[in-house]
């Protein structure tokens, strides 16, 4: 038989109970965590989102209390009423921020009870956890771990702090639909099939860029949202196919505006650690980026960078390398402070590392008591020497070389300066280091169709000094051109992680057209997709600019956890199911004919 709640009502959380509270009635309500049977005594770990308080209840004096409790069992839902009492000293539990007091229970209420769950909830480290799968389908079980519970808390936090912000300094918060026309964002985009219009799709937003862009024609001056975005892509570990983004937008904005916007909303939001970061961020080029670090969200933890041996090894004739620098590619390395003794096997196991990324070897320099090295025989001692002197290599040091393209050599080194920091613990914890990324290419080339996309999206308006470059190759049609030139986009990375977004956008329409056509968007097809856009840049747009920070990798950050579906409360799986729900399922037939569509393969 359940009890009834009835009126009571609770006079603490699980969390709050310290010695001062001794001699208080209380009434605490919450789940049982853990219970343990002592004869005459039993014990109960009480939980709810605030902790874990420990209650006693004897059979001396809380006869009816104590067998009830006698059938308590994980997860059943209880209300204690009891007494606070001090714990002996020897029972004190200097892990629970309540373990000095225990409640001497007069009553309990058992509100509830519960299944045997699938699995158990709370375990000494994560790789002790039932499997992701099992704990997804269970979902509101897994989020009564800590754990979940304070990332969750932690989010709304953050949400709050920026709320704080962005109000406090002059933005509105503007909510834009979620059922949209396209907004390109570089991927493929959820589509709503229309009821009414019958053979109409909505778009659901990549995220509201065009909308806030249009906010500002419209006279908002600052605008932010807390904006869910969804971008049908591929997933990785730190994607979803729906996401938040702190969007924010600002009218007659320069760069320096932007930047010192998002410093101070992020400085607040890091408030919520402990460990601060100093604001104004540096900045570096992505070209810089690049060729330092061989990546454009560099992590600025630790050092390692990229060194280019190119020059030096212009003369060789050395036929893998002469190849490469003939054809325009670069011999680059890193060292690995201190590996000298890198084995065999481990030197082997870093080539097949950066041959993932398309690199044909790894080629090093051990600088042990003897120097050794795998071009020893091709390149002579002293070229060796002098090549290690270039990486800044010191005795005790191993040089790791890559020759190839230069988007091979970036990501191949550039992933392993990663992996051997992890690998030889190189990453100082409790750490932020973020960096503004500037100056990114305008343009990228698509490997799949050869075109150029935008690198960003096409409403980033280009760096002054590249314009006229710009319009040389669209006039002359030198496509080749579009690689080099600039635009006015930059991205924050904090420890490696590409944090959001933004750009200086266009807001004249002759260059808003041009960037289209540098697409390959015929005029028909622009206006097709983004008419109503094209037409509002025409009735007085001022110049603005904005930028998106991720929710996700923010709380990330945070939480100190590198998988995504910890800081979001119903997260979908890397196939994107939620497993909770079972979706996405299956329609009604009926359903289906009132839109319209007709399922010609069953998969
Ligand atoms: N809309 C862009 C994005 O979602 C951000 C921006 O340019 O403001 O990445």
């Amino acid at each position: 038989m359940l009890d009834s709640l009835g009126n009571l009502e609770r006079t603490h959380s699980c969390g709050e109970l310290r010695g001062e509270t001794v001699g208080s009635e209380v009434v605490l309500m919450g789940w049982v965590a853990k219970k343990r049977d002592f004869g005459i005594f039993t014990f109960i770990d009480l939980r709810d989102r605030e902790g874990v308080t420990q209650i006693v209840v004897s059979e001396e004096t809380a006869n009816k209390a104590h067998a009830k409790a006698k059938n308590l069992r994980g997860e059943f839902v209880v209300a204690v009423k009891g007494t606070v009492v001090e714990r002996t000293k020897e029972t004190i539990n200097a892990k629970l921020p309540t373990g000095e007091i225990e409640v001497q229970a007069s009553e309990i209420l058992i509100l509830n009870d519960a299944k045997v769950p699938p699995f158990q909830l709370e375990v000494a480290g994560t790789e002790n956890l039932a499997s992701e799968d099992l704990r997804l389908k269970y979902r509101y079980l897994d989020l009564r771990r800590t754990r979940l519970q304070q990332n969750l808390i932690t989010r709304g936090k953050v949400l709050t702090k920026m709320r704080e912000f962005m109000n406090v300094n002059g933005f509105i918060e503007i909510e834009t639909p979620i059922l949209l026309k396209s907004t390109p964002e570089g991927a493929r985009d959820f589509i709503v099939p229309s009821r009414i219009q019958t053979g109409k799709f909505f778009a659901l937003p990549q995220s509201p860029q065009i909308l806030k862009q249009i906010s500002m024609i419209a006279g908002f001056d600052k605008y932010y949202q807390i904006a869910r975005c969804f971008r049908d892509e591929d997933l990785r570990a730190d994607r979803q196919p729906e996401f938040t983004q702190l969007d924010i937008e600002i009218s007659f904005a320069n760069q320096e505006m932007v930047f010192r916007t998002m410093e101070g909303v992020l400085k607040q939001v890091f408030t919520l650690s402990e460990n601060d970061f100093e604001t104004p961020f540096p900045r570096m080029t992505y070209s810089d980026a690049m060729s330092r670090f061989g990546s454009d969200k560099p992590d600025l933890r630790f050092e390692m960078e990229l060194q280019d041996l190119s020059e030096d090894l212009r003369e060789t004739d050395f036929a893998p390398f002469a190849e490469t620098l003939k054809n325009k590619g670069e011999i680059k390395c890193v060292v690995a402070k201190g590996k000298a003794d890198y084995s065999r096997k481990q030197l082997d196991e870093l080539q097949e590392f950066v041959k993932r990324y398309g690199a044909s070897a790894l080629a090093w320099i051990k600088l042990g008591d003897e120097t050794t090295s795998s071009l020893h025989k091709v390149l002579g001692q002293e070229k060796i020497e002098r090549l290690s002197q270039i990486a800044n290599a010191e005795k005790g040091d191993a040089v790791l070389i890559v020759a190839g393209k230069k988007s091979v050599v970036a990501q191949g080194l550039g992933a392993l300066r990663i992996e051997i920091a992890k690998r030889e613990n190189l990453i100082p914890k409790n750490v932020y280091k973020p960096l503004w990324v500037t100056e990114f290419p305008m343009f990228e080339l698509s490997d799949d169709t050869g075109n150029y996309n935008a690198m960003h999206h096409p409403f980033t308006s280009l760096m002054d000094e590249d314009v006229l470059l710009f319009k040389r190759a669209i006039e002359n049609d030198e496509t080749e051109l579009l690689g080099k030139i600039r635009a006015r986009a930059y991205d924050i990375v904090i420890n490696g992680y590409e944090i959001g977004s933004g750009s200086i956008r266009i807001h004249q329409r002759e260059i808003q057209n041009l960037i289209f056509k540098a697409l390959g968007l015929t005029p028909e097809k622009a206006r097709e997709r983004f008419g109503f856009f094209l037409e509002a840049l025409e009735y007085g747009t001022p110049p603005h600019g904005g930028f998106a920070a991720g929710i996700e990798r923010i709380v990330m950050l945070l939480c100190q956890t590198d998988n995504i579906r910890d800081v979001l409360a119903f997260p979908k799986t890397a196939s994107a199911q939620d497993l909770m729900m079972d979706s996405p399922g299956a329609v009604d037939a009926a359903q289906l004919d009132e839109l319209g569509i007709k399922i010609t393969e069953e998969s």
